[in-house]
This record gives structure tokens, sequence and C-alpha cells, in this order.
């Protein structure tokens, strides 16, 4: 496994997870990236936001949009560095909605921050919110890309760091296999 610097931070900040988990895909893998943790220190999330937003600045985003719950904490730093405001999308059903009064205005030019980009699903469902509410989707920006390069967006996309991981099927997971129980990290939902 190669090992950017900001992998051996997540490493290093007990963020980098080895077991048997089940990714939201349902595939099953053999190492998680726990965000959660590694942003816990407002130190590294600060240093993590400066550095999106200056892969993304260039696209002169007006506004950050994240999807909760994974994008939240980082979204917040990169609207920090840019000077913008940090907005959250919510899940509802098999879309995302602004809630909580938040809006964007009609053209509003606007950077989707993630956390970890796997499938790449829910900044897709983001990105169709955005335009669906008359947003300009200008860029994506994550901590880490684990998509192995097939993760596409109509917006550009800048990552930090892209990492590939081990991924099974469950039919066909040596993990499984040897009878090791399965966890289920987790990163949706905190309720209403
Ligand atoms: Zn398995």
């Amino acid at each position: 496994m190669d090992s950017p610097p900001l992998i051996r931070s997540y490493e290093k900040a007990g963020a980098l997870l080895q077991g048997h988990f089940l990714l939201r895909s349902g595939m099953h893998t053999d190492c998680y990236l726990q965000s959660a943790i590694f942003l816990s220190n407002p130190d590294l999330a600060t240093i993590a936001g400066e550095a999106i937003a200056g892969l993304i600045q260039g696209e002169k985003p007006e506004l950050v949009i994240a999807p909760a719950v994974g994008g939240i904490v980082i979204g917040q730093e990169v609207a920090r560095a840019l000077g913008c405001r940090a907005l959250f999308a919510e899940r509802t059903g098999d879309s995302f909605a602004l809630r909580r009064g938040f809006e964007v205005g009609v053209g509003e030019r606007v950077g989707v921050i993630e956390d970890i980009v796997t499938t790449g699903g829910s900044v897709k469902l983001v990105l169709e919110m955005i335009e669906r509410l008359g947003g300009r989707p200008v860029a994506v920006g994550a901590l880490i890309d684990r998509s192995g390069g097939r993760a596409h967006f109509a917006a550009p996309f800048h990552s930090l760091a892209a990492l590939n991981l081990n991924v099974f099927t469950p039919d066909r997971c040596p993990l499984c296999a040897e009878g090791l129980p399965l966890e289920k990290p987790g990163s949706r939902g905190l309720g209403a």
C-alpha cells in the first residue's frame, strides 16, 4: 500500500482501521478509514480543509455544501479557508435535500466537499440537488479518493490522497471465509 502523508496522518490518529468491514456498497473490506476520528483533531481538520480549499479555489466556489454526516466537519473547514459559508445536505430517501433553512442562490457557484469518496454516490446526489435548486456545481473536493479512479462527476474532482484498498464481494471475501465477524462502521444518519 502506498502511503501519502495524509494516509500516514490517518494511521497516526488511529483512523485507519484494520479488520472486516461492510461498506455502504454492500462490499466487504479489510481496511476502513474513519474520518471522524481523524477530524476529531481540530488542527488536523483545519490543515486538511486549507489543503482542499487550495485544490478547488481556482473554480471560485461561493458556497460549500457537504453530504451529512461524513462531509460536515471537513466542509466547514474548507469553507473557513475559502471565506465562504458552509451548508450540509441530508439524505431523504433516495435523494438529498437542504433542511434547517439552508438555501442556495440561483447561479451560485458551489463546491461539494466529502470526506471519503468510495462509489461517489452521495456526491452525485448532492450535485443533482444543487442543480435542482438552481445552483451551479463547480468543484468536488474530498480528503481521500478510494474509488480506484472510478468516481467521475459533472464538476472537476480533487482529493488530497488516493488509496486503493482491498474490496471483496461477500461471496468471495477471504475474511468471511475465515469466519471473522463483520463490522459496520457506519457513517450515515445523525437522526433528525
Ligand atoms: Zn467478508
